[in-house]
């Protein structure tokens, strides 16, 4: 159980590790099988085939065994069954016998650049590397930064277009939009849209009774204005009359799930008509409780192989743990978390499309590894192995309008992982990551 270092100086690399990290990470976690791998990596502008691999691409279709991609300039330039796949004569072939192949994560909503341990106020572009390599180390290769982003974040999205990428890509909102009337929420749109967000972001919710929440005429307002600018907008939410209105007002991505009551065929007739996607944050509901005792996932050297010891300590207080047992707002939505996984498994039955996501990157919420326990207690609430997967790649695409990440497919960046076991038989074998690859490059080597 070791806490990996986090970003590396800047310095030479070799096949995209930088030289000055690699001794560590090859001693400290290497095998001799991924070691023998990394040596192996071509110069730049060779073309690189991985074979004999179990390739599950993201869209959703079933997987090809005895799979073949070959990857030249960051992009995948062939992928399919070995029957299919012409390998160039120049290219360096890895077999990944046994092992499979998806594409890296999405978490279509995260939060990125603001926490160090328990504590905002630190966004500035150091810290945001730091955790985009953080949720990289764990195979989340895209990040969708629901609000709170500032100048240093767009700056970040402006330059990850390059087959140098090293951590993960990153999609932002700006600040979290609040207006008390509709003239207020046009302004807000118009000076916000001159940043150029991928997202509008607002807040449609009263925090269990606590704090007024944004009026009809305001979000209606808000809605068409990002219309008018072509930006989607993304609400958070949680009562399910909420989210019908909103729906009803044109937002494009539902942040949250409804959790206030079980949802019914009205709301997924919405739902379908209007093509909107869905993102279930079960870990966000899970970290406003978790901490009343000791999580279970302390326990677990996936978790511990990134925590930050102080900030466990912090949290294992024993007043601390009180407090939340004793908070009325952190018992409601403990309640709530049953009804959040009902109605993620009601939705995916009807045909709504789910994309995975997580609201990580507030205190307490590990970025990189709860996206893990997200996808984990996606299968608890009765989705498949496939759905969640492809709710994590593709279909996360698809939602969030990305078009060059999120499946393995010929044109697309070659953001990859590698996983030592089949994760259609468990989606917990996603612990089993062993090689994390952004633009063509294995940029982590996990065992
Ligand atoms: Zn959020």
């Amino acid at each position: 159980m070791s806490t990996r270092a986090s970003k590396p100086e800047p310095g030479p690399s070799v096949a995209g590790l930088p030289v000055n990290n690699m001794v560590t990470e090859v001693s400290r976690i290497c095998t001799l099988l991924t070691c023998l791998i990394l040596i192996a990596m071509p110069a730049a502008g060779a073309p690189t085939a991985l074979t004999d691999v179990r390739i599950i691409d993201g869209t959703g279709g079933a997987p090809v065994e005895n799979g073949v991609l070959v990857v030249d300039g960051g992009r995948i330039i062939a992928v399919g069954h070995a029957d299919n796949v012409t390998i160039p004569d120049d290219a360096e072939q890895q077999s990944l016998a046994g092992k499979t192949l998806t594409p890296g994560f999405i978490n279509s909503h995260g939060h990125a650049g603001a926490i160090r341990g328990l504590e905002s106020g630190h966004y500035s572009r150091q810290n945001l590397l730091r955790q985009l390599d953080l949720y990289a180390r764990y195979g989340v290769t895209t990040v969708v930064s629901l609000g709170d982003d500032e100048s240093e974040g767009f700056a970040l999205r402006n330059q990850q277009n390059t087959p140098t990428l090293d951590r993960a890509r990153l999609y932002v909102a700006g600040p979290v939009l609040s207006a008390r009337t509709p003239e207020e929420g046009r302004t807000l749109v118009d000076t916000t849209a001159g940043l150029s967000p991928d997202f509008i972001k607002i807040r449609v919710d009263d925090n269990l009774g606590r704090t007024p929440k944004m009026s009809a005429d305001v979000y209606q307002a808000i809605s068409k204005r990002a219309d008018h600018h072509g930006i989607p907008l993304a609400v958070h939410t949680y009562y399910l009359q909420d989210t019908k209105d909103l729906v009803r007002a044109g937002a494009d991505f539902i942040a949250h799930s409804v959790r206030d009551v079980h949802v019914d065929n009205e709301f997924v007739d919405l739902m379908l008509a209007s093509n909107v996607c869905y993102t279930p944050t079960l870990t966000r509901e899970l970290s406003t409780y978790v901490y009343e005792s000791e999580p279970d996932f302390f326990a677990d050297p996936f978790f511990l192989r990134e925590a930050d010891p102080a900030v466990l300590a912090t949290l294992r207080e024993p007043e601390r743990q009180q407090r939340v047992r004793e908070s009325a707002a952190a018992q409601q939505y403990k309640a709530s978390l049953p009804i959040a996984m009902a109605n993620v498994k009601m939705l995916t039955d009807a045909g709504v499309q789910i994309a995975m996501g997580t609201d990580s990157g507030p205190p307490a919420r590990f970025q990189g590894y709860f996206e893990h326990l997200e996808m984990w207690m996606m299968q608890d609430a009765g989705m498949t192995p496939m759905q969640i997967l492809h709710s994590a790649t593709g279909g996360a695409a698809d939602c969030m309008g990305l078009s060059e990440t999120g499946t393995l497919t010929v044109g697309n960046w070659a953001d990859m992982l590698v996983m030592g076991e089949n994760p259609l038989e468990d989606i917990r074998h996603t612990r089993s990551l062993e090689q994390v690859w952004i633009a063509g490059k294995p940029i982590h080597l996990a065992r």
